[in-house]
């Protein structure tokens, strides 16, 4: 107990001796009494007043309205007592004036409203209307009860003094009222920072109320005089609640905001139940317990409907607790879900434009998990998916919150919004993931990217920061993985367009935006065409001609590349076969395939399929296929092999620029390789140098050879001048790719 809570306590101490000395000292004198019974509660309400306006600067505005309330209710009491004090004094009479009963009952009044004010705060966003409900029967109860025992004696005593039974009967109904509020006020503070304060509180109120009550019972007895022993009891349940605001915690209430949780439930149940018991023991009471049949079936009634409603608020309360959890949390992880995360969103949005807050959303997808799935099974999967949840909850403080919003989507909102705590999450969550996580007996390695919003800077609304982060974790996922991002302005239009591209490749198929542009393969020596490369374009209706190599690779990570290389393939058949027709049937059709086509299982069969369809000939088909695929050497040769056996040849694009060990090339069963433009760009000595022992690697290796790139006469020349064997070449010098009738035109000259 500190130093200033010992002084309070000996203070009340002092000042109650000192009531009861006056008291004693001055039995006899009626008027000396009622002066100390109507100045010393002054003081008490003075010093009540002063210990609770010092918490005052500790407060947040809704604690504050309520202490207003409060003391507001406090200065009415000490008016009164103080009206009164002057009365006694000018009139020399013990009496009291009928203005001071006016204003003792505001202050009452006032009570109620500041703990109703109280209650509120504390239900939140619970609805009210049970809890009034439930007051409305406690208070039937109760009122019945006192009519019976208080207010139809005092209306009795009181015939004489109309005005004043008016509030004689007032008071114990106010007081029913608090006693039932307070009950309710402590039952929900009971387990929160602020309980203690709020149990002094009820404390200050119980007192005073069975202070009235006493004061009641002398009344009705004709026992009550001004300056009777129960007087120094009102002052100090006066000062009892001003003492509970020494429990106010001192330090700056900081409004932060709160992540929804279960709501709160008052119990009024249980004394709403006791006191519809105890209306019936006395009713009994009151036939002065002649029980009859009727009267027993009644009590059991009574008793029974009790019990099932004991029951039943449990059972309702346990349902409600699982629907509420159902409602905001994930299955699988017990993390909170999606809904949750609207919730708060939508909250936490509102809370921070009131109070120009800042807050950040990190949005948590790990790479490659459908690898996992599909691999380990889906049972392994949600396994390692608990893990991760522990995780991550692990890595995150108290205050903030990890929501599973999809499968291996997670969302954490920090109300720390400094790049600094960000940085230091997002580190922490990477490091976490950087150790292997044992799922039955396999060790599994799993990384996150994150893409990290931060409100208001990145966005306004719940949405677009959630886009915003998708973007950044987009971003980190695209740069490399297992990393984060924050999310800048710059890089948005970047982001933006590739996540478009990506979005909406996938119907370009359909829409008919893509189209085959077809490059001539020509022999440098005779300069005649021996082949046709087929290049695939796409026209996007608001981005124009969008690059294959913007386009590709977004194809190949997002497996479309499946389904538009076999329309690539269909489109080129088609087209040989229709120059073939028309008379240029010793035109090869080269045909780019990326590796992850390749080494789709499924690749061998389409392509058969796709021949068989067209009726093209295999061996008027080449695929070229980059060097990337001697990183799967065993399944690649094997490939290689079956489409060999089937008559199609393949060809090493952008030979040189790869992974191409020259041992395994020769192991390799291909037909070319077609040597990338970057060689002979500059055609410097060393360059040539290169282009020449590459030349002859492929002619030892058997291998047909093909330039690419070739934009100008003194290529050929210079080409022409290394190596007397064939050389195949292709290049803007030739022609640029172009759509198929304009290349006919070029065949047909
Ligand atoms: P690639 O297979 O090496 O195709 C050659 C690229 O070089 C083409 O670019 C072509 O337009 C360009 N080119 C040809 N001659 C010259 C020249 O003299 N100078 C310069 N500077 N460039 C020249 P394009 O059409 O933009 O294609 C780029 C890449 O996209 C292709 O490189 C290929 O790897 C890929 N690609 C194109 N179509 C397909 C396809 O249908 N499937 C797959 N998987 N990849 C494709
Ligand atoms: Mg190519
Ligand atoms: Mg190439």
């Amino acid at each position: 107990m500190t130093k200033q809570k010992r002084n309070a306590i000996l203070f009340i101490v002092f000042y109650i001796v000192l009531f009861y000395s006056w008291i004693v000292i001055y039995d006899d004198d009626a008027w000396v009494r009622a002066v100390g019974a109507s100045l010393l509660p002054v003081i008490a309400a003075l010093i009540s007043i002063y210990w609770l306006m010092r918490t005052f600067k500790f407060l947040s505005n809704k604690h504050r309205v309520f202490l207003w309330l409060l003391n507001t209710g406090l200065f009415l009491h000490l008016l009164s007592n103080l009206i009164w004090f002057v009365y006694i004094v000018i009139t020399g009479e013990p009496d009291h004036p009928i203005v001071s009963f006016y204003i003792w009952i505001s202050a009452y009044a006032l009570f109620l409203t500041s703990l109703i004010y109280k209650l509120k705060l504390l239900y939140k966003t619970v609805s009210m209307s049970p809890f009034i409900f439930n007051i409305v029967i406690f208070m039937i109860a109760a009122i019945t009860l006192s009519t019976h025992y208080l207010i139809n004696p005092i209306i009795e005593i009181s015939m004489e003094h109309q005005s004043e039974a008016f509030f004689n009967i007032l008071y114990p109904i106010i007081d029913i009222a608090i006693a039932f509020v307070i009950i309710n006020i402590y039952y929900m503070t009971r387990l929160e920072r602020e309980k203690r304060t709020f149990f002094f509180l009820s404390f200050g109120f119980f007192i005073q109320i069975v202070t009235d009550t006493l004061y009641a019972f002398l009344l009705i007895n004709n026992q009550y005089e001004f300056g009777s022993l129960i007087d120094p009891l009102w002052a100090l349940a006066i000062l009892v609640i001003g003492y509970s605001g020494f429990y106010v915690e001192r330090k700056e209430e900081v409004e932060t905001w709160e992540f929804t949780s279960q709501p709160k439930q008052g119990n009024n149940g249980l004394i709403l139940n006791l006191s519809v018991i105890y209306l019936a023991i006395l009713a009994m009471a009151s036939t002065e317990w002649h029980l009859n049949v009727l009267i027993i079936g009644l009590i059991l009634s009574i008793v029974a409907i009790v019990t099932r409603q004991i029951v039943m608020t449990k059972n309702h309360r346990l349902l409600l607790h699982d629907l509420w959890y159902h409602a905001y949390h994930d299955k699988l992880t017990g993390l909170h879900n999606r809904t949750s995360y609207l919730k708060d969103m939508d909250e936490l949005i509102n809370y921070s434009k009131e109070k120009k807050k800042n807050y950040a959303i990190m949005l948590l997808d790990f790479d490659r998990f459908k690898n996992i799935n599909d691999t380990l099974g889906h049972g392994i999967g949600d396994q390692l998916l608990q893990e991760c949840s522990i995780i991550l909850k692990a890595s995150i403080s108290e205050e903030d919150r990890v929501y599973r919003v999809g499968g291996d989507e997670f969302i954490i909102i920090t109300l720390d919004a400094s790049e600094e705590n960000c940085e230091r999450i997002a580190n922490t969550i990477l490091n976490n993931f950087s150790k292997s996580i044992p799922v039955n007996n396999y060790q599994i390695t799993i990384t996150p990217s994150i893409g990290i919003s931060l409100y208001p800077y990145n966005g306004q609304s719940s949405e677009l920061l959630l886009r915003n982060a998708d973007m950044s974790m987009y971003l980190a996922k695209s740069e490399g993985r297992n990393q984060y991002k924050f999310y800048s302005s710059e890089l948005s239009s970047r982001i933006a367009r590739k996540m478009r591209i990506e979005n909406e490749l996938g119907d370009a198929i359909s829409l008919g935006q893509l189209s085959l542009y077809y490059q001539p393969k020509v022999d440098l020596q005779t300069r005649e065409i021996v082949g046709i490369e087929a290049l695939l374009r796409w026209k996007h209706p608001d981005l124009g001609y969008v690059s294959p190599d913007e386009f590709i690779p977004i194809a190949e990570e997002t497996g479309l590349i499946v389904s538009i290389g076999d329309w690539v393939l269909t489109e080129a058949c088609k087209q040989i076969k229709d120059w073939h027709q028309k008379g240029y049937d010793h035109l090869c059709m080269c045909v780019n395939v990326s590796v992850r086509q390749f080494q789709h299982k499924a690749f061998i069969q389409n392509i058969e399929k796709i021949l068989h369809q067209t009726g093209v000939n295999p061996t008027d088909i080449e695929l070229e296929i980059t060097e990337s695929i001697m990183q799967n050497l065993t399944d690649s040769t094997r490939i290689l092999h079956e489409l060999r056996r089937l008559g199609i040849k393949t060809s090493i694009d952008d030979f040189g620029t790869g992974y191409s060990s020259l041992s395994v090339l020769k192991t390799l069963p291909i037909d070319a390789i077609k040597v990338d433009r970057t060689f002979i760009q500059e055609l410097s000595d060393k360059d040539i140098a290169m282009v020449k022992t590459i030349m002859n690697i492929g002619f030892n290796l058997d291998l047909e050879v093909v330039i690419e790139g070739i934009e100008d006469e003194e290529h050929i020349n210079t080409l022409l001048n290394i190596s007397d064997e064939r050389i195949l070449g292709q290049g803007y010098y030739f022609s640029k790719p172009l759509p198929p009738e304009k290349l006919e035109s070029i065949l047909q000259n």
